[in-house]
């Protein structure tokens, strides 16, 4: 099996790297990558790339994932999130290739309190969800085999993340304000990349389980509490550690105003991806802390 991975230097595409390495040869590409095009924003010369390597499997972990900074260069963001990876289902649709994509809790309003299934209306707040969707309906629309893993609050030892911004700011200030009405669940690239390295050899055997899922860990905190959960832990890793912080102060998303809105409640229901592929998700706490022994 011959798979093009594209954002392979991204916090999910790095993990992707390991975890596809056991289904077959892997051409990890990013944006820099040369003399073949990794760069999603050069569609064109990205097709060529796909025409040149005929893939059985395209895997794209490559997006425009700037939440804030997408809402003034929208049309990047378009190009990046929907238009391109449109361009790549045409061209796995051509090439009878599997697209695997990934998308966000950001495409829901966020209203409520319930986890939201894949079926739940979508109704993004920012231009970052709007195009993300988009990039969802032009792949679904192009009659492709694909697998689309909306996931949410990403985080791996390799890359920036909101743990790592935590564990930082814990070293430099004595109190820290941190968000406690926003709802989800912190998802490791890594568990995200065995997942679907786990879901592409499924659906060799299963075509019937191709599709939308949503691909989080289990259980759900707030930013608040994942702050303190990063600190506590890494006071008990790592007690040389010179963390300043003495308080983590609960505060409100309406504390932080952002160009973008962020959904409160980013919970999703996972039934349908631990049913069709016989997989039980772990606790996000889990994979967190695994990240913090890795990192300290
Ligand atoms: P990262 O930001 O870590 O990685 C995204 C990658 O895309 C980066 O390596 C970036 O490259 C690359 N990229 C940006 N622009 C281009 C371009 N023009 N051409 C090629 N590559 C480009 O994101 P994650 O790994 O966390 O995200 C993986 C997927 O998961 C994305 O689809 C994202 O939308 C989705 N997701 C992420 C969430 C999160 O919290 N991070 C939450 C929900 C969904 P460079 O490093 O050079 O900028």
């Amino acid at each position: 099996m011959k798979i093009l991975l594209l954002g392979s230097h991204g916090q999910l595409g790095w993990e992707l790297q390991r975890s596809l390495s056991v289904l077959g040869e892997v051409v990890p590409l990013h944006r820099g990558s040369a003399p073949l095009c990794g760069d999603l924003s050069q569609p064109e010369a990205l097709v060529q790339t796909v025409r040149s390597i005929r893939p059985d499997v395209i895997v794209n972990a490559a997006a425009h994932t700037a939440v804030d900074k997408a809402e003034s260069e929208a049309e990047l963001a378009r190009l990046l999130n929907a238009t391109t990876p449109g361009v790549l289902a045409q061209e796995a649709k051509a090439l009878d290739a599997l697209l695997v994509h990934y998308s966000t809790d950001y495409v829901f309003d966020g209203s409520g309190e319930a986890p939201r299934d894949e079926q739940a209306p979508t109704a993004p707040l920012s231009v970052y969800g709007k195009t993300k969707l988009e990039g969802e309906q032009l792949i679904q629309a192009s009659g492709c085999r694909h697998l689309l893993f909306r996931t949410s609050w990403v985080y791996a030892a390799r890359g920036g993340n909101f743990a790592k911004t935590m564990l930082r700011l814990a070293q430099e200030r004595e109190q820290l304000s941190v968000i406690n009405d926003q709802f989800g669940a912190p998802t490791g690239a890594d568990l995200l990349a065995d997942v679907t390295a786990h879901a592409i050899r499924h659906v060799a055997q299963h075509p019937q389980h191709l599709g939308l899922y949503h691909c989080v860990a289990a259980g759900e905190t707030t930013w608040h509490a994942y702050a303190q959960y990063v600190i506590e832990r890494a006071r008990q890793l790592q007690p040389d550690l010179a963390l300043k912080v003495q308080a983590v102060e609960p505060v409100p998303t309406s504390a932080f105003p952002t160009p973008a809105k962020r959904p409160h409640n980013s919970r999703l229901n996972t039934q349908k991806l631990q049913q069709n592929f016989g997989l039980q998700l772990p606790l996000w706490q889990q994979g967190v802390q695994r990240m913090l022994q890795e990192i300290l």
